[in-house]
């Protein structure tokens, strides 16, 4: 029944453009954000913090940027056929121990553990239907193990990185997210239109690893607003067009980012940069929502 009404209103709205929308697989041929009608809201969640004393590994040098914090959100779309977690930040076990030091010159502190931050809401990991990761580096997927009953959102490419050759990658920890490998599981080979209306969509990025991925989510009153992964770990990445120097493919990495920028004009989007700490204290944390 939702479906139907959906796609009433959407027709009514966009009239031929819908039937673009409905036929092709490839969100990346569909409408423009505002075309979407669905109810969405979405949350995000402070999932911690890292300071660098030296940002060089992120291809920038120390004179090239002041900014040396790092944010690590956690973000939970809510649509009216599912909910959707993106991202699931540091470690559990780092949360609520203060500063910790993750390594020579890299501090990094977590308040509070996603899973209590839901719990406030009332919702639990079984009330999550789906999630999906930017990528599977420990940042991103500090919680996912909880995440069991949900159906993961993966890169076929990813998900052959992160789960059979994850010794080989050192940023990728497989204790987060072992207990993933046999739940439920979409392996995407490229974009993908999660709840099938055009109103959040998975485009495939690859290069900071091999399956990476960027979220759009188009909200009514907010508008479209692209959540990047780690396409950019700060504003001068993007600004200055550099890659991390540990990023799987460099030259993946810039065609992801020519291929998002592009996005972002054609979809008239907003780009939150995901660890952009200076984004996210102007940000509303859960459980307000941007909708
Ligand atoms: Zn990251």
């Amino acid at each position: 029944m939702y479906v139907k009404i959906c796609l009433l209103s959407i027709a009514l709205l966009c009239l031929g453009a819908c039937e673009r929308q409905s036929a092709s697989d490839d969100p990346s041929e569909t409408t423009e954000g505002k075309a979407a009608s669905a109810q969405v809201k979405l949350y995000v969640f402070d999932c911690g913090y890292f300071h660098f004393d030296d940002v060089t590994s992120s291809g920038l040098t120390n004179d090239e940027t002041d900014v040396l914090d790092l944010f690590v959100p956690c973000y939970l779309i809510d649509h009216p056929a599912g909910r959707l977690l993106w991202d699931a930040g540091l470690p559990m076990d780092m949360a609520g121990r203060g500063e910790l030091e993750y390594g020579p010159g890299i501090q990094v502190r977590y308040d509070r553990a996603l899973i209590d931050q839901l719990a406030d809401m009332d919702i639990t990991a079984d009330d999550v239907q789906k999630v999906a990761f930017s990528h599977m580096h420990f940042d991103h997927v500090g919680s996912a193990n909880l995440f069991v009953n949900s159906t993961m959102l993966i890169q076929q490419s990813e998900y052959t990185a992160a789960f059979e050759h994850a010794d080989e990658n050192p940023v990728f920890d497989a204790t987060l997210y072992d207990k993933l490998a046999d739940t439920p599981k979409v392996l995407l080979t490229g974009d993908f239109d999660v709840f099938g209306d055009g109103s959040v969509q998975i485009f495939s990025t690859p290069g900071h690893t091999p399956g990476h991925q960027t979220l759009l989510i188009n909200l009514n009153q907010f508008g479209p607003v692209l959540l990047s992964g780690d396409l950019y770990h700060f504003e001068k990445s993007r600004e200055l067009r550099r890659t991390p120097t540990f990023n799987t493919d460099a030259e993946q990495t810039l065609a992801s980012m020519d291929r998002m920028e592009q996005l972002l004009i054609d979809r008239g989007a907003t780009l939150w940069i995901e660890h952009n700490q200076a984004l996210a204290n102007t940000l509303r944390l859960a459980p307000a929502f941007y909708d």
